[in-house]
């Protein structure tokens, strides 16, 4: 008999294999990581400077078990952002069990309400990569006149028009019509900038219910040299709060995320007018605020498909000014340094004055995480850590109240640009005029040939030739010169 229950335990091993437990290891520096991602005993779903969290085979004694068997009936687990002082009102809230909680974190086996702000996300079971800069960041040490065009160019009204659109639709909870609306605008504004535009949809299963998410946005404008290798800036478009969740009133979302999306637009408007040697993709993902859904669904596609992406820079929240002087706290793991490295670098260039730090922030997260975790060097810069709007997920979330400072989303937007295009690096043509003199936005320009008559074409495609070029700025001044070609 006592044989015969050895020999089914054995064959129950053999077909079953050991069971895989959902495991979490402490880490706290990056060897230590780097050393569990060459471990052939995990696969690691998620990463993070502290911590790791993995299906392993075999337990051993640094690995706190979270879950055994692992994923068994769940497609993820979710990291909720959540101070331990708050802890115990919001399990009895949320009437679930945590599988784990420390300071600031709990983990959950299931989809579940945040605790306040954006709080959520999702682990799914995917394998993670860890990110490295396939090529060394370049390091700026002048500016570059283009580039500088560029960021003068960024416009205020361009920025509020697109705040104040998506705000209007009053709501975009992630699997709305609106969200659907807001979605299909975007890939709108972005056709008619000329980029190649996808609509990537994905499905989502949350903790307000399971379906297709409004789909992410992509736009590519294609690089003249190196067309297959990118360089990414994305934000999300959908909103969220209690309010519209439960009734009674509405997500708006001004602050967080229209402004995001607003400066990947402009971006786009402005970028579309150059060439680069390398690809921009402008990213506006669905579905963050309920676990970052829309941008782990591009990030580990592009994972799958081995795209070679030389940075990521995420747009969310950048409109509310605590204090009197604009700044920038930008958030990222250490492990992704160099990226935090040539953000700063490029501030240092461009805008001597203007206060940049690298923050810890413990209370969200972002869709840069996503890119982090499938291997690729995103970062985050952010309104303020410690300031940030308190109108974020309410029906206040408005122009005025919680997007108080379009100066503010303006130079964002600068460096958003900034870094894109000393990485994309634009095509300079020594015969098209940098108009770097002319601090004002250009809204129109005639070309005319040398007899006086209009030439109907654009600036960059024309024939040999000797032309007269004549630009008028927003201000109504009108400057004359003459190029060759
Ligand atoms: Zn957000």
């Amino acid at each position: 008999m006592k044989k015969t229950i050895t020999l089914l335990v054995m064959m129950l091993v053999a077909v079953t294999g050991f069971t895989q437990s959902f495991v979490m290891i402490n880490t706290g520096n990056q060897q230590k990581t780097e050393n569990l991602f060459k471990d052939s005993n995990l696969k690691i779903h998620y990463y993070n400077d502290n911590f790791v969290l993995a299906t392993a085979e075999v337990v051993d004694k640094n690995m706190i078990v979270l879950d055994s068997p692992a994923f068994a009936g769940n497609d993820a687990y979710y990291i909720v952002y959540c101070g331990k002082e708050n802890q115990q009102d919001y399990l009895a809230e949320i009437k679930a069990k945590a599988l784990f909680s420390d300071d600031n974190i709990m983990i959950f086996n299931q989809a579940v309400k945040p605790y306040k702000n954006d709080g959520t996300i999702a682990v799914f079971n995917k394998e993670a990569k860890r990110a490295v800069a396939n090529r060394d960041f370049p390091f700026v040490t002048e500016e570059n006149a283009v580039i500088r065009e560029m960021m003068n160019q960024v416009n205020m009204d361009s920025l509020e028009a697109t705040v104040q659109y998506l705000q209007d639709y009053q709501s975009r909870i992630w699997n709305s019509d609106n969200a659907f609306a807001a979605s299909d605008w975007i890939a709108g504004r972005m056709e008619a900038l000329g980029l190649e535009v996808e609509q990537q949809p994905f499905y989502a299963s949350t903790w307000t219910g399971s379906g297709q998410a409004a789909p992410n946005v992509i736009g590519i404008q294609r690089g003249t040299l190196y067309p297959d290798t990118y360089v990414v800036c994305g934000s999300h478009f959908d909103s969220f709060s209690y309010e519209a969740m439960y009734g009674g009133g509405a997500c708006p979302g001004a602050d967080d995320n229209a402004t995001g999306v607003a400066s990947v637009l402009e971006s786009a408007r402005i970028m579309t007018q150059y060439d680069f040697e390398y690809s921009i993709i402008y990213c506006a993902y669905g579905c963050e605020e309920m676990g970052l859904y829309g941008s782990e669904a591009y990030a580990s596609r592009c994972q799958q498909e081995g795209m070679e992406i030389l940075g990521y820079f995420n747009n969310d929240m950048n409109g509310y000014l605590y204090g009197d002087q604009i700044h920038i706290d930008c958030i990222y793991p250490n492990s992704v340094a160099p990226i935090g490295d040539y953000y700063m670098n490029v501030g240092s260039v461009y805008f001597p004055e203007l206060p940049i730090r690298h923050v810890n922030f413990n209370e969200g997260d972002s869709d840069h995480t996503s890119f982090n975790n499938h291997g690729y060097m995103g970062i985050y810069p952010f309104e303020d850590y410690q300031h940030y709007s308190p109108n974020i997920h309410t029906t206040n979330d408005l122009i005025g109240p919680s997007v108080n400072s379009f100066e503010m989303s303006q130079q964002y937007c600068r460096m958003n640009i900034g870094c894109l295009a000393e990485l994309a690096n634009p095509v300079i043509d020594d015969n098209v005029i940098v108009v770097d003199e002319l601090d004002e936005e250009i809204v129109r320009y005639e070309v005319y040939d040398l007899m006086g008559r209009i030439v109907n074409k654009d600036v960059n495609n024309l024939e040999s030739g000797v032309y007269i070029v004549r630009y008028t700025t927003k201000k109504g001044n009108v400057l004359t010169k003459k190029i060759t070609k």
